[in-house]
């Protein structure tokens, strides 16, 4: 028998966008859809698979976004609907906190085999990327004692209070919306093609600010993206984070790695930590862990896990039975599947276009990132100014390409496709960037 495998479907846009079934349903969401809560692309989807996605027109969109880093894996990927399917038959929702269940208990053992380093490890669920962090920070305030929380510059945590205090802008995901948390410190980090620092120099810098400026003897926890999301995947000096662990153990300050988005294989490593040699005390996990269903993961070393009392961590939905089934069929396809591998593949294909890109629009001031967490930053070369990524990714979605937008300046194109996409997929996608972006910018 010889196999037989589907040909991946097609880009292929059929209406104008919107078309007329997105139209009335966009007229229905302004009505009772709270205009705070947008959308990029003016399309409403019906269906997804791997990286495409089909809008209720029938156009269909190469995904560049995977709803931001959640569908790594591949939209309606089978094993997880499968696992799904199964599970939701079985059992819903008990409260792991009250009667336990096996899939929460695999997804630990998964997440301490995964995680950087060998020492003894402990895990909690949660449902956000958010509520991760918030988890994270309760845990290192309890073992420290201490109150004072610090961040770095272009960081990104979340939208609840205390998360919303953590991130670098204020707009918009907190202006107008205070009184924010207390004790929350912003540190510089290191963007080396802003500082031009190398990663001892960048760490000296931050340490100095955290001693002069919050005081090590108050320093709960140092939380860092090792690739910032957000913040326009801004790539660390090598060194760095590895330099900032030593001085917040040699300080007895927790440090931990908010892998919400560039964790689990999205960056060609299981965690992009791994890539740095870095060894965090804590790791957040969340975006792309489950395929698609929404679960978080806050992992630690044991004695710091467990310095919490009984009772103190906890929350009805969190590691809700579904999601820990389609998180174990994540884990299980990164064993058995490479998807490290794949990862990689998406960046031999896709850097070398976009490096490419770069040399035919001088605006292009760096192409950076790893694995399939990649992205270009737009400066006009000649006044310095960042140049807005929003027109660009407008005018892709039009031609059929969703693809997602960062940077405090708002000036990067960011790239977050599922491992599920082909090298020719990709190679197309980039191919109507660039139009996209030679248009706009001929525009501007
Ligand atoms: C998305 C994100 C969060 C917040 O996750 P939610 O699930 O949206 O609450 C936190 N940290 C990072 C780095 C993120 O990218």
């Amino acid at each position: 028998m010889t196999d037989i495998v589907a040909p991946a479907l097609s880009r292929s846009i059929v209406t104008e966008i919107p078309g007329p079934n997105s139209r009335a349903l966009l007229e229905r969401k302004e009505r009772v859809v709270a205009k705070a809560v947008p959308h990029q692309l003016p399309v409403f989807i019906e269906s997804a698979h791997d990286a495409i996605i089909t809008d209720v027109d029938g156009n269909r969109f190469i995904d560049l976004g995977c709803g931001i880093g959640v569908t790594t894996i591949g939209h309606t990927n089978d094993k997880v609907v499968d696992a799904v399917r199964e599970q939701v038959g079985k059992l819903t929702h008990s409260l792991f906190g009250t009667t336990p269940y096996e899939p929460y208990v695999r997804i630990a053992e998964y997440l301490a085999a995964h995680t950087p380093g060998d020492h003894d490890k402990k895990s909690f669920f949660v449902n956000s990327g958010s509520e991760a962090v918030e988890n994270g920070v309760k845990i290192a305030r309890k073992y420290t004692g201490r109150r004072a929380v610090a961040v770095v510059e272009h960081g990104y945590h979340g939208r609840t209070n205390l998360t919303m205090t953590m991130n670098y802008k204020p707009m918009p995901y907190a202006a107008g919306m205070g009184p924010l948390a207390s004790d929350i410190f912003h540190a510089p980090g290191s963007y080396p093609l802003q500082d031009g620092l190398s990663g001892a120099e960048a760490a000296e810098r931050t340490q100095y600010h955290l001693e002069k400026h919050v005081g090590v003897e108050d320093l709960s926890c140092l939380v860092i993206e090792p690739i910032q999301g957000e913040g326009g995947f801004i790539v660390p000096a090598d060194g760095y984070l590895p330099a900032m662990q030593e001085w917040c153990t040699a300080n007895g300050v927790v440090m931990i790695a908010d892998e919400v988005q560039s964790g689990i294989c999205r960056t060609g490593a299981t965690f992009a930590s791994d890539h740095f040699g870095w060894v965090p005390d804590l790791v957040l996990s969340a975006k792309g862990i489950a395929g698609g269903l929404p679960l978080a993961g806050v992992t630690g070393r044991a004695e710091i896990m467990d310095s919490v009392h009984v009772g103190g961590l906890g929350g009805t939905f969190g590691g809700n039975p579904i999601a820990c089934a389609a998180a174990v069929a994540v884990f299980e396809q990164i064993e058995a599947d490479d998807l490290n591998g794949e990862a990689q593949r998406i960046e031999r294909v896709m850097r070398p276009l976009l490096d490419e890109l770069a040399e035919r629009h001088p605006e292009i001031i760096e192409v950076r990132g790893k694995g399939a967490m990649l992205a270009v930053e737009l400066i006009d070369p000649e006044t310095g100014a960042p140049i807005p990524a929003a027109p660009i990714s407008a005018a892709a979605g039009l031609d059929g390409v969703l693809v997602l937008t960062a940077g405090t300046d708002y000036n990067v194109l960011r790239f977050l496709p599922s491992l599920a996409i082909t090298d020719d997929q990709i190679r197309e996608a980039i191919d109507v960037i660039g139009r996209a972006l030679a248009s706009s910018l001929s525009a501007a």
